[in-house]
C-alpha cells in the first residue's frame, strides 16, 4: 500500500458543505463542498514526473502500482486523502464572471513528505463537482498532456509553477468542439495530477468579498498567512503578506516575458496566491517575437493576454485582489502600497532581467534605446526569440558577423529586407560590449544562463500529442529529458528547431481555443 502522510488545513480550518450534494449549485458560507472523484473505466500511466514522485517520496516502484494508478485516476482514495472541490470567483476577461470554483479540479489533500513540506494533490479532470456548471468535469489527453508537459518544463527553467505527478489516460472517450465551431468530436480523455504547496487563487478570496462573507474572508486570510506564508507574522503581518504577492506576482510575468512564456488565460481565477504559473490552458510560447502575440483563439479579437501585456494585466489582478481584500486590511493605503511595491519590483525585474538576457554586466540609460530597437526589428523581420538570444550569445566582439544571426531567421527575404539595419544594431551592441570588463567567453556562459536553448514550442507539444493519441509515447519521454536542462547546449537538433512552416496554422500550434 502506498504510505503518504497527509495533513489536511484548507478542510480543516475552512468551513465546507460536506453534504456530498453534487447538483451543480452556488454555495455561499463556504470555501469549499466534499466530492467523490468519478471513476473512469480503463485507467492508463502515461507519463510521470519522477522528480514530483521524489517530492512525495515515491519510488519508481509505487509509481508502476497499481494503488498509484487507482488513487491517481480518481478510482480509489488511499488512507487519509480526503476528496473536495474548492470555491472560487473570478474575472473573466475583464469582467466579474461570479462563483467559477474548481468545476473539474478534484483536490486529494495536502501531502507532508519526509522534509516536512506540503504539498497539495490536485487531480485535473476526475469528474463533475457542485462547480461544475453545464460542463463535465472531464479533460481530453491533448490538454492534459499540455499542462504536463509545460509545468515540468516551466519548474527546469527556473520558473515558478503548480508540477505535475502524473498524466494517465482515462480510457473513456470526452465529447469537445475544438474550435467552437459546432464540430463536436469525441476524444480520449486524461487526468492530470497536479502538485503544488496551495492553489489558493485570487478568486477564492473575491467569491468571498463579492458575498460579503467578511469572517470567511479573514479565515481564508489567516489561513494563508498562517499555512503558505508562514514567514510572515506580527502586526503589519497584511501588509507585509499582500506586499510579497505583489512581489512575487511581478517576478513571475517578469519571467514569462523573459523565456517568452504567454499564459493566454490571465483570469484573476487562474492567479495563484503564491505566485506560481497555473491553470495551462491556451498557452504559447513565442517563435517569431511579437508581443501582441496571443496563442488564445478565444481572445483573438481583444487581445487582453498578449505577451507584452501580461504586465499590465498582472496588475489589474492584483488590483482586483486588492479590492477584495478592503474589508479584511487594516486600511486601504497597505493595499496601495503594495501595489506600488508591485510596479517598483516589475521595474527592477524587467531590467535585471534584461541586462542579463543582453549580457550587459549594468543596464546604463542608453541601454533602453538598444534594447527597444532590437526587439523592434525582431518584430518586423519576425526573427525567432528563443534562436536569437543563443545566436547572440555566440557574437564575437572582435568580428561581429550578422551571418551569426541568420538562424534566428524565418525568411530568407525579410533576412536579407534587414540586414542593413541588424548590421548597425549589432555595431552598436558591440560597441556598448566594449564598455565593459568582459569576455566574449564569460559574456556567452551568462547569457546561455538566462535564454533557454530548449523551450516547449507549441509545435512540439502538438506533435507529443499526434504521437500519443496513435500509443506513442516517446516523444513525450524525449521532451521531458530536454525540458530537465533547457540551457544546456547539447539538446538534440529536432527538438530546439524553430517552428515549421505546416505548423505556422495547425490548430494547437499557433491557435489555441480554451477548449480542453
Ligand atoms: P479555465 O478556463 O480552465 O480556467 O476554467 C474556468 C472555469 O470553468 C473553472 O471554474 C473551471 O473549473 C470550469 N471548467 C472548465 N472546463 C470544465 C469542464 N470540462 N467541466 C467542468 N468545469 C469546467
Ligand atoms: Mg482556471
Amino acid at each position: 500500500m502506498l504510505q503518504l502522510k497527509f495533513d489536511n488545513r484548507f478542510i480543516g480550518d475552512l468551513p465546507g458543505d460536506e453534504t456530498g450534494n453534487m447538483q451543480s449549485r452556488h454555495t455561499p458560507g463556504v470555501c469549499w463542498a466534499a466530492v467523490n472523484p468519478t471513476p473512469v473505466a480503463r485507467p492508463r500511466l502515461l507519463a510521470y514526473s519522477s522528480e514530483v514522485s521524489q517530492l512525495l517520496n515515491l519510488t519508481d516502484q509505487d509509481v508502476h502500482s497499481d494503488d498509484f494508478l487507482a488513487a491517481f485516476c480518481g478510482n480509489r482514495l488511499l488512507p487519509g486523502m480526503r476528496s473536495y472541490a474548492t470555491c472560487y470567483g473570478g474575472h473573466q476577461f475583464g469582467n466579474w464572471a461570479g462563483q467559477l470554483g474548481d468545476g473539474r479540479a478534484i483536490a486529494l489533500g495536502e501531502a507532508i513528505n519526509k522534509n516536512g513540506e506540503r504539498w497539495e494533490l490536485q487531480l485535473k479532470g476526475a469528474g463533475m463537482t457542485p462547480y461544475s456548471r453545464r460542463a463535465d468535469g472531464r479533460a481530453v489527453l491533448r490538454s492534459s498532456l499540455r499542462e504536463f508537459l509545460c509545468s515540468e518544463a516551466m519548474h527546469h527553467l527556473g520558473i515558478p509553477t503548480t508540477r505535475a505527478l502524473s498524466l494517465i489516460a482515462t480510457g473513456e472517450t470526452v465529447m469537445r468542439d475544438m474550435f467552437y465551431d459546432g464540430n463536436p468530436a469525441l476524444e480520449p480523455g486524461a487526468i492530470v495530477c497536479r502538485v503544488a504547496p496551495s492553489f489558493i487563487r485570487f478568486g477564492n478570496f473575491e467569491i468571498l468579498a463579492s458575498r460579503g462573507e467578511r469572517e470567511l474572508l479573514q479565515n481564508l486570510l489567516d489561513l494563508t498567512i498562517a499555512r503558505d506564508f508562514p514567514q510572515i507574522g506580527g502586526p503589519n503581518r497584511v501588509a507585509d503578506w499582500f506586499r510579497l504577492v505583489c512581489e512575487r506576482t511581478a517576478k513571475l510575468v517578469v519571467e514569462w516575458l523573459r523565456v517568452g512564456f504567454v499564459h493566454g488565460v490571465m483570469n484573476t481565477d487562474n492567479m495563484s496566491i503564491l505566485g506560481l504559473t497555473i491553470d495551462y490552458g491556451p498557452y504559447g510560447w513565442m517563435d517569431n517575437f511579437d508581443p501582441g502575440w496571443t496563442p488564445n483563439t478565444t481572445d483573438e479579437d481583444w487581445r487582453r493576454y498578449t505577451l507584452a501585456k501580461q504586465t499590465s494585466v498582472a496588475r489589474w489582478n492584483l488590483e482586483r485582489l486588492a479590492d477584495a481584500l478592503e474589508t479584511v486590511a487594516p486600511s486601504r493605503s497597505i493595499l496601495g502600497e503594495g501595489l506600488a511595491h508591485f510596479d517598483t519590483t516589475l521595474q527592477a525585474n524587467l531590467s535585471a532581467m534584461l541586462t542579463a538576457k543582453f549580457g550587459l554586466l549594468q543596464l546604463k540609460d542608453e541601454d533602453a534605446g538598444l534594447i527597444e530597437e532590437v526587439f523592434e526589428l525582431m518584430h518586423r523581420a519576425q526573427v525567432d526569440m528563443t534562436e536569437f538570444f543563443r545566436a547572440l550569445a555566440d557574437i564575437r566582439q572582435q568580428s561581429p558577423a550578422l551571418s551569426a544571426l541568420r538562424s534566428a531567421f524565418y525568411q530568407d527575404a525579410l533576412y536579407q529586407d534587414h540586414s542593413e539595419l541588424f548590421e548597425a544594431w549589432l555595431a552598436r551592441y558591440v560597441a556598448r560590449l566594449a564598455l565593459q570588463q568582459d569576455t566574449d567567453e564569460a559574456r556567452r556562459h551568462r547569457m546561455n544562463l538566462v535564454n533557454p536553448r530548449f523551450v516547449l514550442r507549441n509545435y512540439l507539444a502538438q506533435q507529443a500529442i499526434d504521437a500519443a493519441m496513435n500509443d506513442d509515447l516517446s516523444l513525450i519521454d524525449r521532451l521531458m529529458q530536454a525540458a530537465r536542462h533547457p540551457y544546456d547546449e547539447d539538446i538534440p537538433a529536432d527538438l530546439t528547431a524553430k517552428r515549421p512552416d505546416w505548423a505556422i496554422n495547425k490548430p494547437g500550434c499557433s491557435m489555441l481555443s480554451c477548449s480542453s
